[in-house]
């Protein structure tokens, strides 16, 4: 079945790996496609990218299109 994705539809607001964190900022929020990066020493905690509501990456992934996986695998 083709796909009905338009890469202008696409942000990270709408993406199963984005998490607001009003904290951040306004509209903003975080990524957690990827661990998180720069950790500054062996003790410290790394950081999450933080990314804007209406950015978007190659790896968005529309959340409805998520939770129909989750139905089909389930
Ligand atoms: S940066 Fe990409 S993977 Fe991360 S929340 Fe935005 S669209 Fe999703």
């Amino acid at each position: 079945m083709a796909s009905t994705f338009q890469i202008q539809d696409a942000a990270c607001t709408k993406c199963t790996f984005f998490e607001l964190r009003a904290a951040a900022g306004p509209d903003l929020g975080l990524c957690r496609y990827n661990p998180p990066v720069t950790q500054p020493s062996a003790d410290a905690h790394g950081f999450w990218p933080v990314v804007a509501a209406q950015d978007w990456c190659g790896h968005y992934n529309p959340q409805a299109a998520a939770q129909a996986g989750l139905r089909a695998a389930g």
